[in-house]
């Protein structure tokens, strides 16, 4: 971006910091973004802008969130994969060896499956297409209905129960937002087919830990793969590390491509400095 002056915060003395416009952000601490008041807008390299969101007052600095096609692709890759994986009994497989029993369970074609993914955002959409692809039933749960063809699509508080009641695996790629924290609660996990399981990619707090755990106690859900944790990195005392009905994941279902993410921050920059537009970003009331 020869155009521009690029600069390190920690460069900036504060005559500097009093000027910048547009912040380029990843987790940053709130009093550093707060400390540039002619902000205009924050472009974060994540997908998820929670903490931004909670954290920026609102006023009229706009929070920009990434939105990648690779990222999109990675994620879909990650939900491709641990499905594959939940869907040929990989962890009871594996607890099998460990006992060391030769024990074969009937194999259910993927046409007999439904997985269902909360969420039909940018992640989830890409995710959609790659189970369809593999053979799978595909259901799909937003706040504004949605039509993708080949996805059954449900939207709207009432749908979740209906949606989680035919969901043999259910893939979480939502916000998290103060209407979807802890929306996995012991109601929804209780909603759902007998044996089904979760994967977590989005958020920790979306999903209430006491009743996931007491899920997987009682085997109405078989198995959690959690990408994701209230705290980060999950403390070592956690229950999770330990549960044989659980796959911890440090994180990494769709880490940022810096590349691809590099190259769509100076797009926008760049279309801002010609025309003024502000990329599309977070609605603040919605919170996502
Ligand atoms: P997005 O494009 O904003 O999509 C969010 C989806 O969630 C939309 O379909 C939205 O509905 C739906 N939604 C939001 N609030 C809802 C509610 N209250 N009830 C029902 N549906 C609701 O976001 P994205 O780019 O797909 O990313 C999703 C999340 O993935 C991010 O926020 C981030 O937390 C997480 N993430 C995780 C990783 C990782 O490595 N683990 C990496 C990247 C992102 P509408 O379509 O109606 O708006």
């Amino acid at each position: 971006m020869p155009s521009e002056r690029v600069v390190a915060f920690e460069d900036l003395d504060a005559s500097e910091r009093s000027a910048c416009e547009i912040a380029v952000v990843a987790n940053p601490r709130i009093e550093d973004v707060l400390s540039m008041p002619k902000l205009k807008w924050v472009h974060s390299v994540w997908a998820g802008v929670e903490r931004l969101v909670a954290e920026l007052p609102a006023n009229d600095v706009r929070i920009v969130r990434l939105v990648d096609p690779q990222l999109a692709k990675t994620m879909a890759e990650a939900v491709l994969a641990w499905t594959l994986y939940l869907h040929r009994d990989m962890p009871r497989y594996a607890r099998q060896q460990a006992a060391r029993q030769w024990i074969e369970h009937d194999y259910v074609r993927p046409e007999l499956k439904t997985v269902s993914l909360l969420g039909l955002g940018a992640l989830g959409a890409a995710s959609a297409a790659k189970l369809l692809a593999a053979g799978f039933k595909v259901c799909g749960w937003s706040r504004t209905g949605k039509a993708i063809p080949g996805v059954d699509c449900h939207a709207g508080d009432e749908a979740l129960p209906v949606m989680l009641a035919r969901t043999d695996i259910l893939v979480c790629l939502l916000p998290l937002t103060a209407h979807t924290r802890g929306i996995l609660d012991a109601d929804a996990l209780g909603a759902l087919r007998k044996g089904a399981a979760l994967l977590n990619f989005a958020r920790g707090p979306i999903v209430d830990d006491a009743a996931l755990r007491s899920a997987l106690d009682d085997n109405r859900v078989s198995h959690a793969v959690l990408d994701v944790f209230d705290r980060e990195p999950l403390p070592a005392d956690a229950w999770q590390w330990a549960h044989s009905r659980v796959t911890v994941l440090p994180h990494v279902s769709a880490p940022t491509d810096r590349r691809t993410a590099s190259a769509i921050v100076a797009a926008n920059v760049r279309r801002y400095r010609e025309s003024g537009l502000i990329p599309a970003s977070v609605d603040r009331a919605a919170g996502y």
